[in-house]
């Protein structure tokens, strides 16, 4: 999967994206991660990337002339290039904007980003927002929020979807980190997991529930399968 991010911010993604599962992601091959800092296409000397809110009010937003042109870039740059991973010439990436007013990020939207795309292009937004003509005039196709509140900027949300998607790409996560029965997925009907123990079985008089320890593999399913909620 190939995964464009346009963000005022490029420098906020380096550790998240280049540690742990998603940096060997990367050096696998399994994902590659291009950043775009949006002021790369601001306007005049000071690359001006915002502007007063049409009717007034406090706060600036992000400028279609501005954003319209950096996502046409990025995409006709993206088919010109011959990287690691190629991009389909007839194929465009499935835009997505980070936004508060965006749907809620479940796991059935993370699986379906994973399964159906192999191009992804997340745009960040800064300040009180982007101008609504760029989702409006079909420059985005979908809006999607992390969660019922409001951050500064769609960095911290687009690394969350970034993260929450790789997992599920074929080679991203090793055998023991298996991704098949987590919380809300189908395997587990969408539920929450049940606990988890290790050793010492007596921890300060805090014990392991019995009948994971009677290695009674069928009373283990059965306690595990109480336990999902
Ligand atoms: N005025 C906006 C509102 O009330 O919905 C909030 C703007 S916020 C300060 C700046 C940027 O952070 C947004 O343009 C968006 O990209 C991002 N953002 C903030 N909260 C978010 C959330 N819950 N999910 C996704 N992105 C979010």
């Amino acid at each position: 999967m190939r995964i464009d991010i346009l963000t005022l911010h490029p420098a906020m993604f380096t550790g998240p994206l280049t540690e742990s599962i998603l940096g060997r992601a990367q050096e696998a091959n399994l994902v590659e991660i291009h950043t775009h800092d949006l002021r790369d296409w601001g306007i005049g000397n000071y690359h001006q990337v915002d502007d007063e809110p049409y009717g007034g009010g406090a706060g600036m937003v992000i400028r279609v002339d501005v954003v319209v042109p950096a996502i046409e870039s990025i995409i006709s740059q993206a088919k010109e290039e011959s990287g690691k991973w190629k991009v389909d010439k007839e194929k465009m990436p499935y835009r997505i904007y980070l936004s508060a007013r965006g749907e809620t990020l479940k796991q059935e939207k993370v699986e379906s980003l994973s399964a159906e795309h192999d191009w992804l292009l997340l745009l960040c937004g800064h300040y009180e927002g982007i101008d609504q003509r760029i989702v409006e005039g079909g420059w985005i196709d979908e809006e999607i929020s992390i969660g019922d509140y409001v951050l500064t900027g769609g960095e911290l949300p687009a690394m969350v979807l970034i993260d929450a998607v790789a997992r599920h790409i074929p080679g991203v996560l090793g055998k023991a980190e298996s991704a098949h029965e987590e919380s809300f997925s189908s395997a587990l009907d969408r539920k929450k997991e049940y606990p988890h123990y290790t050793r010492p079985d007596d921890y300060q008089g805090h014990k392991v529930p019995e009948v994971l320890l009677s290695g009674h593999h069928a009373e283990i399913e059965k306690w595990r399968k109480d336990q999902l909620s």
